[in-house]
């Protein structure tokens, strides 16, 4: 662990003063003196000889020695820990440990090798410096890790702390410049104040605390920050035995897409499939998504699963195309982990370009409370580069998010998916259908799309066909079903509408 000191030895100073190449500025005014004093004699003495007493006595070693300073030994940092620990104790003030794992330096190195990965760690490393003050100290941690002790003071309340997490991330979202190319990398932070510790907290201690806030900070699966406390729990064994559980069904491929259609309100047309995941257990059966999503977020899983069922999702599209069914788009489920990963527009793109699958085909469900907390981070960059790509963005549960307007007009959002609480009975309740009124007034103005989710009954959706809603999905037309049901489902329905299309397409067969 290499830390970086902004301090200076105060010997080299003296040193610098006596030995410094600005001495020989004064040599003009020697010779002068010399000329003055003893004529023209001394005066050629002095000037030559100054210069070459002072390369005898070492003055341009010792200048060029000090131009390019010795590097000070870095102390390790549980030294530096220690004499912070001690300082706030004596002078009863606070200091803190950030613990700051980079998402995405394994991916630079991987890919550009370990030079660019060094590159990007420097880089970081003078980010962390700007945002930080002259005697905070940053100490790497290979191969992804940086640990930043922040000097003793008064005010290093929690507050504070978090509130400069929140600027390091910042710090380090940033686009970097490795080997020619703009990379993205997320950072998630651990915190452990010296406050939340009794007077003999050791070093050890206290480094250790900001490493397991760490873990669970990277462990939600998302780039965040986790403030140690002593009421932290770690995972417990039967949780860890889940976490391994999802870990090695991702690996066998027991988690499995399932579709259910969406429909349009006015015209009855399949305008889209969205994608649900479901866990087919070997020996549990079927496992819907309320029985696995938290435990597969908190072991850091979404990213896989958010892959496994992008690539089935454009999948299935491809059989839906060439079987002759009319399947306009598909949509998939993002959780805020893949939305903070900045690698996701690739990832899709490079999907996209794999199936030769146009990106407007592609629908990218959003939850509003995702959006809501978003600000203007990552996620929207993420959006933004999705919707330039020409998928189209639905914002998932609208209703049920606090979503300001603000927030609406400021993410590329094409349709509000409005939540089902809004729906059901709202052909038998005047106060759910006031709201559903207002809700399209708004998109109307905004000019977003509507989907009505969780559609039951024909009651529900006349209503929906009243207030002008767009699509529909729900038990009414389908449940959720494999690609292959929702072949058979697709035909079904083509049939029952188009009987000659669908003779013809038989025919083709
Ligand atoms: P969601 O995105 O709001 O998905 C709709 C949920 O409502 C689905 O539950 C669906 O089966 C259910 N549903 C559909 N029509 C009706 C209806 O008419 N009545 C009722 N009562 N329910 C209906 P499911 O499949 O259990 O999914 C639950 C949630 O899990 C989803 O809610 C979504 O937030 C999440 N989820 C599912 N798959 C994924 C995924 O691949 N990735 C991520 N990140 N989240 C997923
Ligand atoms: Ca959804
Ligand atoms: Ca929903």
């Amino acid at each position: 662990m290499r830390p970086r000191s902004k301090t200076r030895a105060s010997g080299s100073v003296l040193l610098r003063g006596l030995y410094g190449p600005h001495m020989l500025a004064f040599l003009p005014a020697l010779c002068l003196v010399a000329f003055w004093g003893g004529g023209e004699g001394f005066l050629i003495f002095s000037a030559l000889a100054v210069p070459l007493i002072y390369a005898l006595a070492g003055g341009f070693g010792q200048a060029s020695r000090m131009a390019a300073p010795p590097a000070v030994p870095n102390p390790p940092v549980e030294d530096v820990a220690r004499e912070f620990l001690s300082i706030a104790r004596h002078n009863g003030q606070s200091t803190a440990c950030f613990q700051v794992e980079i998402d995405g330096l394994s991916d630079i190195a991987q890919r550009f090798g370990d030079a660019a990965a060094d590159e990007a760690r420097c880089l970081l490393d003078a980010r962390l410096q700007s945002v930080l003050r002259d005697g905070d100290r940053v100490f790497h941690a290979p191969p992804a890790q940086f640990i930043v002790l922040v000097a003793p003071g008064y005010r290093l309340r929690l507050d504070a702390l978090t509130e400069l997490a929140t600027r390091l991330r910042r710090a380090l979202d940033e686009p970097l410049s490795v080997a020619g190319t703009s990379r993205y990398v997320s950072a998630s932070i651990g915190i452990a104040s010296s406050l939340n510790f009794g007077r003999n907290v050791t070093a050890q201690r206290w480094l250790a605390s900001a490493n397991q806030a760490l873990e669970e900070a990277v462990a939600t699966g998302t780039p965040s920050t986790r403030v140690w406390s002593d009421k932290q729990v770690k995972p417990n064994s039967a949780q860890k035995d889940l976490h391994k559980a999802i870990r090695a069904a991702l690996d066998s491929g027991e988690f499995q897409a399932v579709f259910q259609p969406q429909v349009g309100v006015l015209s009855g047309d399949v305008t889209g499939m969205e994608a649900l995941a479901r866990w087919h257990h070997p020996q549990k059966g079927v496992i819907g998504p309320a029985g696995f999503l938290h435990q597969m977020s908190e072991s850091g899983q979404m990213d896989r699963l958010g892959q496994i069922m992008l690539t089935q999702a454009l999948n299935a599209l491809i059989d839906w195309d060439n079987a002759g069914l009319t399947v306009p788009a598909v949509s998939v489920n993002l959780s805020q982990a893949e939305l903070r990963n900045p690698d996701l527009p690739e990832r899709i793109g490079v999907e996209l370009d794999r199936t030769g699958l146009t990106a407007k085909r592609l629908v990218i469900e959003v939850l509003e409370t995702v959006v809501a907390q978003a600000g203007d981070d990552i996620v929207r960059r993420n959006l933004v580069a999705l919707r330039e790509l020409g998928c189209r963005i639905d914002l998932d549960d609208f209703g049920t998010g606090h979503a300001s307007i603000t927030t609406l007009q400021q993410f590329p959002i094409s349709r509000v998916k409005i939540d089902r609480s809004f729906i059901k009975d709202i052909d038998r309740r005047n106060d759910k259908r006031r709201m559903f009124a207002a809700i399209m007034a708004m998109t109307e103005e905004l000019t977003l799309e509507t989907i009505g989710e969780g559609v039951e009954t024909l009651g529900e959706h006349g209503i929906l066909q009243e207030l002008k809603c767009g699509h529909a999905q729900g038990f009414l037309f389908a449940e959720p079903g494999s690609a292959v049901e929702m072949s058979r489902w697709l035909a079904d329905r083509q049939e029952q509408r188009d009987p000659a299309r669908s003779a013809v397409l038989r025919r083709v067969r």
